[in-house]
């Protein structure tokens, strides 16, 4: 493919790339490619646990979530997600000294109709026995938190928005992307292509490379250090901060069998994983305060980035690639996101 013309190119086809392609085949620009090197199997959203739940500390994260819950239900309705949610449950344990400061946050949870139960220590040693609880410790039940297949979900995407026209571009790993007559170029090792607007959508490993790709940023990252742990004869890889809200992201809890800290700590609770943790790579990394970003890049006319970011972003996807919509059609940054 060399020198073929598109109005918008999106680099990367996981989570985030798949929620943006579909919104701008959903939007109707018709001349629109999505690229990706092949590798989506070592992509942040292959490794995800795909667990989904609306509270967020954060409430710019619970808004996300929140909005996100909606329009997965809009798009499972229309067939258009085809896995259905199998609501399991979800808790979010905190410092009951921490109660006062979420008051806005339940608030928006409550006018947004969404179910959800506040856990003292002592209801939810009734209701949940299985549990520890300290008795500072109290936890937000969500009984529609669930999960979804990931892949799945990007899968489904993808072939709703190839249906509406958009250009699926595999195995074109991006090295460089450049200005050229009032467009950008984008260059693999054999061949080129041309689009209006680029938006990344590489995932959070791609920030550290952006200048590499010829783009002057000043975004950066770290590493995230993923751990494989054996559980039965069953390997699993979870990213290194071991929480009960990892493993019910990874679908091991809720349940008897938890692990609480760092690997490191060795504060498993229960003894159900054999052999030690062992640390293998780093397949995703996050920007320094964990966060993502999503927006125009300051000084690149035309060309955006969204990045989900370690251990929470699939449950925002959808979302972030409406908001990504619309900033294209307005041609601004959706304040609240940028950085969010
Ligand atoms: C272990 C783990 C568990 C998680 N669990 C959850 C969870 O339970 N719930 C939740 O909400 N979030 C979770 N997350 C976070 C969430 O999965 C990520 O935030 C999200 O998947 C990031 O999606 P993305 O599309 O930005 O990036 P990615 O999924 O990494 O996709 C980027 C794509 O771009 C391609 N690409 C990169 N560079 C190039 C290039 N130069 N040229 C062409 N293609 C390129 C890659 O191959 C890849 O396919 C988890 C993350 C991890 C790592």
């Amino acid at each position: 493919m060399k020198n073929v013309e598109f109005d918008i190119a999106i680099v990367g086809a996981g989570c985030i790339g798949s929620s943006i392609g579909y919104e701008i085949a959903r939007r109707g620009y018709r001349n629109s490619v999505i690229i990706d090197n092949g590798r989506k199997h070592l992509s942040a959203t292959a490794s995800s646990g795909g667990m989904l739940r609306v509270f967020h500390e954060n409430i710019e994260h619970l808004q996300l979530a929140l909005n996100n819950f909606a329009l997965l239900k809009k798009y499972q309705d229309r067939g258009l997600i085809q896995e259905k949610n199998q609501p399991n449950g979800h808790l979010y344990f905190f410092n009951s000294r921490r109660f006062p400061h979420y008051a806005a946050n339940f608030q928006k949870m409550e006018s947004a109709g969404y179910a959800f139960e506040i856990l003292t220590s002592s209801t939810g040693r009734t209701k949940f026995p299985q549990f520890h609880w300290n008795d500072d410790e109290w936890a937000v039940y969500e009984p529609l938190g669930t999960h979804l297949s990931p892949t799945g979900f990007s899968n489904d995407l993808l072939s709703a928005s190839q249906k509406s026209g958009l250009t699926i571009l595999d195995n074109f790993e991006v090295d460089r992307i450049c200005h050229f007559r009032g467009q950008y170029k984008i260059f693999s090792q054999t061949s080129g292509i041309m689009a209006k607007t680029v938006i990344l959508a590489g995932g959070a490993r791609l920030l550290p490379y952006i200048t590499n790709l010829g783009i002057a940023h000043s975004l950066k990252s770290q590493r995230l250090t993923v751990y494989q742990a054996e559980k039965k004869n069953e390997f699993l890889i979870l990213p290194n901060y071991f929480d009960r809200e990892t493993l019910d992201f990874a679908r091991l809890g809720p349940g008897r069998h938890l692990i609480l800290g760092q690997p490191e700590s060795k504060r498993i609770k229960e003894k159900y994983w054999t052999g030690e943790f062992t640390k293998i790579s780093a397949e995703d990394c996050y920007s320094p305060n964990r966060m993502g970003y999503a927006g125009f890049l300051m000084g690149q006319p035309r060309m955006m980035i969204a990045t989900g970011w370690g251990g929470t972003a699939f449950k925002f996807s959808l979302e972030i690639g409406q908001r990504i919509g619309r900033a294209l059609e307005n041609g601004q940054n959706e304040r609240s996101l940028l950085h969010a």
